[in-house]
C-alpha cells in the first residue's frame, strides 16, 4: 500500500485553500460537505467563489500567499496552478506537520483526494495513488451503478436502530440479525424508498428474532420473494435494481420469455427453475404459486423473474395475492413492458403531438368474449399496442375493421422485440396479416395499430419489401 486510506474529521475545523480559480472551487466544494471551515488565500477568486465569500460560507483573504497564513489549519491544499507557490505552500504545511494536498502533485502531497462515490453516511474513496486517474474514476462510474442510490438512507436506518437491537438481542445473535437486515426484506424496502413499510418489517423481524431464534445464529430469516420485471429481452434493458435483487436470490424462477442472457446475470450459484407455461394453462399457474410459497418457506429469497413487467399481462397481481395470503414478505420491481421496448427498438412513438393522443395496450388473447370495446380501440388518432397478438392477428383485425377501423390505417408487427433477430413488419390493417404469415412471424411477437407505426421506417423491413420477398 502506498497510503493509509482514512476518513478525516473536518466538521467546523479550519482548513486553508490557497488559489481562487476552479481547481480550489472543486475542493471548496468537497471540503464544505465535509463541514470545514475554510479560507481562500488568493488575489481574485471566480465567481462562484466569490459568491460563498458573499454568504459568508467562506472567508477570502485577499493576499499572496505567506507560510503564517497556514498556521493552525486541519489541512492544506494547494490550487494555484503556479508550481512555485504550490512549493511554497507544500513545504509551509510540511514544516509545521499539517496535511497537505498539491492538485495534480502526489510528490508535493503528504494526502490525496480519492475519487468518491457518497451515499453518506456510507463513504467510498478509491485511489490509483496518483498514478491513473481516469482509472479511478472508471471503477466510480462502476460502483455508482453498482450500489442502490438510497445506500445511504439504510445505513441511517440501521444507525437510528442499533439500540433497541442490542436490548433485544445478546451479542451472539446481533450479527447475523443485522445481516438478515441488510440482505433480506427490510433493507429491500429501504432501498426502494418504502420506510413506513420497512419499519413494520423490521420490528416483526426483531421480534420474531427474539422470541424464535434464542440461539439466533443458525436457522434462517423469513423468507422473502422479489417479483421482478426482466424487461423486453435485451439484458441491458433490466433496471439497476433488478440486478442488484438478482445477485442476491438464491432461487429463480423464470418464464419462458426471459432469456439465457438475463439469466446470465443472476448469481453465479442461485437455483434456476424454468416454470414457462401454455398461455391459459391454469394449473401451471398454481404450480408457480405453489413454487413461490415452497421456496419462501424455506426462508430463501426467491426472484419471480418475468418478462416485460410483472404487473402488464403478466400475472403479477395473482402472484402477489398468493404471498400476501401466506404472510410472504415481497417487492415489486417495476420492467420494461415489451410495448416499450419494440417502440424504442423499431423507431415507433407511441404517441406523437399529432399524429396521436393516448396509447392504448390491449390484450389479444380474450377475442371472444366482450371485454374489449373494439369501436373505442378502432378510432383514430391514437395507438393500440396487442400483446399476445400473434396466432390471433387475423381476429384482431378483423374485429377493428368490422368496428369501423379504415383498410388504409398503419400497423406494424414486431417480433422478438430488442433481441438480436428482431423483426419489424409495417402494412396497413388490409395487409398486415398476410405480411405476417408470409414472413412466417412467431411469439413473441405485438401488433401496433396507428399512424404512428408509418413514421421512421428508414432502417427496418417495411411491408412492401416483405411481400417482394415473399
Ligand atoms: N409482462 C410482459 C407481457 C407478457 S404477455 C410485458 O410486460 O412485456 C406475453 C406477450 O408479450 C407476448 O405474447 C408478446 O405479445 C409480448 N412480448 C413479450 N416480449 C416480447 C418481445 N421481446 N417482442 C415482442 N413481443 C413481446
Amino acid at each position: 500500500m502506498d497510503y493509509l486510506p482514512v476518513f478525516l474529521q473536518l466538521q467546523a475545523r479550519p482548513v486553508v485553500v490557497v488559489g481562487g480559480g476552479r481547481v480550489a472551487a472543486r475542493k471548496v466544494d468537497l471540503l464544505s460537505r465535509a463541514g470545514a471551515r475554510i479560507t481562500v488565500v488568493a488575489p481574485d477568486l471566480i465567481d462562484e467563489l466569490r459568491l460563498l465569500a458573499d454568504k459568508g460560507e467562506l472567508q477570502h483573504v485577499r493576499a499572496p500567499f505567506s507560510a503564517s497564513q497556514v498556521e493552525g489549519a486541519a489541512a492544506v491544499v494547494a490550487a494555484t496552478g503556479a508550481p512555485e507557490i504550490n512549493a511554497a505552500v507544500s513545504a509551509a504545511a510540511r514544516a509545521r506537520h499539517i496535511p497537505v494536498n498539491v492538485v495534480d502533485d502526489p510528490a508535493a502531497s503528504t494526502f490525496i483526494f480519492p475519487a468518491i462515490v457518497d451515499r453518506s453516511p456510507v463513504l467510498i474513496a478509491i485511489s490509483s495513488g496518483g498514478k491513473a486517474p481516469v482509472l479511478a474514476r472508471r471503477v466510480r462510474e462502476q460502483m455508482e451503478a453498482l450500489l442502490p442510490a438510497r445506500l445511504g438512507a439504510l445505513a441511517r436506518f440501521m444507525g437510528e436502530r442499533r439500540k433497541a437491537v442490542k436490548r433485544a438481542l445478546r451479542a451472539a445473535a446481533r450479527r447475523s440479525f443485522w445481516e438478515s437486515i441488510v440482505g433480506g426484506i427490510v433493507g429491500k424496502r429501504v432501498l426502494a424508498g418504502d420506510e413506513t413499510q420497512a419499519e413494520k418489517d423490521f420490528e416483526r423481524e426483531l421480534r420474531t428474532t427474539s422470541l424464535t431464534r434464542s440461539a439466533a445464529t443458525g436457522g434462517r430469516g423469513l423468507g422473502e420473494c422479489y417479483l421482478i420485471g426482466a424487461g423486453p429481452g435485451d439484458p441491458d434493458l433490466l433496471t439497476l435494481r433488478a440486478l442488484q435483487l438478482l445477485q442476491q436470490a438464491d432461487v429463480i424462477l423464470y418464464d419462458r420469455l426471459v432469456p439465457a442472457a438475463v439469466l446470465e446475470r443472476a448469481r453465479r450459484d442461485a437455483e434456476r427453475v424454468f416454470v414457462g407455461k401454455q398461455t391459459g394453462n391454469h394449473t401451471a399457474q398454481e404450480r408457480i404459486n405453489g413454487l413461490l410459497v415452497h421456496y419462501a418457506h424455506l426462508g430463501l429469497r426467491v426472484a419471480r423473474l418475468k418478462g416485460g413487467d410483472p404487473f402488464i399481462f403478466g400475472r403479477g397481481g395473482e402472484e402477489i395475492e398468493v404471498l400476501a395470503a401466506h404472510g410472504i414478505p415481497y417487492i415489486v420491481v417495476p420492467g420494461i413492458t415489451a410495448a416499450l421496448g419494440a417502440a424504442a427498438s423499431a423507431n415507433i412513438p407511441l404517441t406523437h403531438r399529432k399524429l396521436s393522443q393516448s396509447v392504448t395496450f390491449v390484450t389479444g388473447h380474450v377475442l371472444d368474449d366482450d371485454a374489449l370495446d373494439w369501436k373505442s380501440l378502432a378510432g383514430t388518432r391514437q395507438t393500440v399496442v396487442f400483446y399476445m397478438g400473434v396466432g390471433h392477428l387475423p381476429q384482431i383485425v378483423e374485429k377493428l375493421r368490422a368496428a369501423g377501423a379504415s383498410g388504409d390505417h398503419p400497423a406494424a408487427v414486431v417480433e422478438r422485440a430488442t433481441l438480436p433477430e428482431q423483426r419489424t413488419l409495417r402494412g396497413t390493417l388490409q395487409t398486415i396479416a398476410d405480411i405476417a404469415q408470409a414472413a412466417n412471424v412467431s411469439p413473441p411477437a405485438l401488433l401496433i395499430v396507428g399512424d404512428v407505426t408509418a413514421l421512421a421506417a428508414a432502417d427496418s423491413l417495411i411491408g412492401s419489401e416483405l411481400e417482394a420477398l415473399a
